[in-house]
């Protein structure tokens, strides 16, 4: 069974700035760079017969509305396809579409995220769909059995109320990472909807991201985290790389890296 990608080139409910919606063609770019290779580093080549899927971009060209609401059926018209996705962002808010998409098809989903941010206020400058809400979204409507954070640090007293109201469990980065360190490994009952946005990691490694926040994870730490988890991955998002701010194109391959270390960990046993 391929892993598919399937991009969903939307940024309009971002709060800060714009951008995201460009990352599917710039993670494609760094993916297929003859700079490297498909290999993955638990043994799966994506480039073998059967094993990658590369199902395009969304068709998004209208009002912000219409497009958000586009996109829970274009992903659900992929799932129906029974194969592992990996969907490619634009910014946060998408995150619940797609968890609504997959939900449909696993009643009893679990929802693992990497971020700097919670992502659960009620509303944010009045919408409650905003990139910094998705979370809380999830959690309302019952779309997750469970919510694990981890990498988490930029806590406050609003998101943390709605941690504790919705039974979050919260890894906040400075008590460690699961699955590093000697860190015991997150055991999370599949089928498991992995959410990462890549400003979980440090700006030093991710300089395309529209809110820096320093003191992040490295490259390595999210990949050996990601290595070590133990959960059956169905579908995962990368959101937040802003093309814009990445003057290096280092971001996108970091990108491309983790896309090509999910798509091997759903393919290779747990
Ligand atoms: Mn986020
Ligand atoms: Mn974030």
């Amino acid at each position: 069974m391929p892993v598919s990608i399937l991009g969903v080139p939307f940024d309009a409910y971002s709060s800060y700035l714009r951008g995201a919606a460009q990352a599917p063609k710039h993670i494609r770019e760094a993916l297929f760079s003859e700079s490297a290779s498909l290999n993955t580093e638990l043994g799966v080549d994506l480039a073998a017969p059967g094993n990658f899927v590369d199902a395009g971009d969304l068709q998004l060209a209208g009002s912000p509305g219409e497009d958000f609401a586009q996109i829970e059926p274009g992903a659900t018209a992929l799932l129906q396809k029974g194969t592992p996705i990996v969907f490619l962002g634009g910014d946060h808010s998408i995150t619940f579409p797609l968890v609504k998409a997959c939900h449909q098809r696993f009643p009893d989903l679990s929802v693992i995220h990497f971020d700097a941010h919670p992502d659960l206020y009620p509303e944010y400058e009045g919408n409650r769909h905003s990139h910094a809400c998705p979370f809380a979204r999830i959690m309302e409507s019952q779309l997750a059995k469970g919510l694990v954070q981890i990498g988490i640090r930029c806590m406050n007293s609003i998101q943390r109320a709605q941690a504790s109201h919705y039974g979050v469990e919260v890894h906040e980065i400075k008590d460690g990472i699961p699955g590093v360190g000697g860190k015991p490994a997150l055991r999370v009952e599949g089928p498991v909807y992995l959410s990462f946005d890549i400003d979980v990691l440090d700006p030093a490694f991710v300089p395309g991201i529209s809110h820096w926040e320093p003191g992040g994870l490295t490259v390595r730490e999210a990949i050996s985290s990601l290595h070590a988890l133990r959960a059956g991955i169905v579908a995962a998002d990368i959101v937040e790389f802003n093309p814009v701010r990445d003057n290096s194109g280092c971001t996108a391959m970091v990108c491309a890296k983790l896309l090509k270390e999910i798509a091997g960990k759903m393919l290779s046993a747990i």
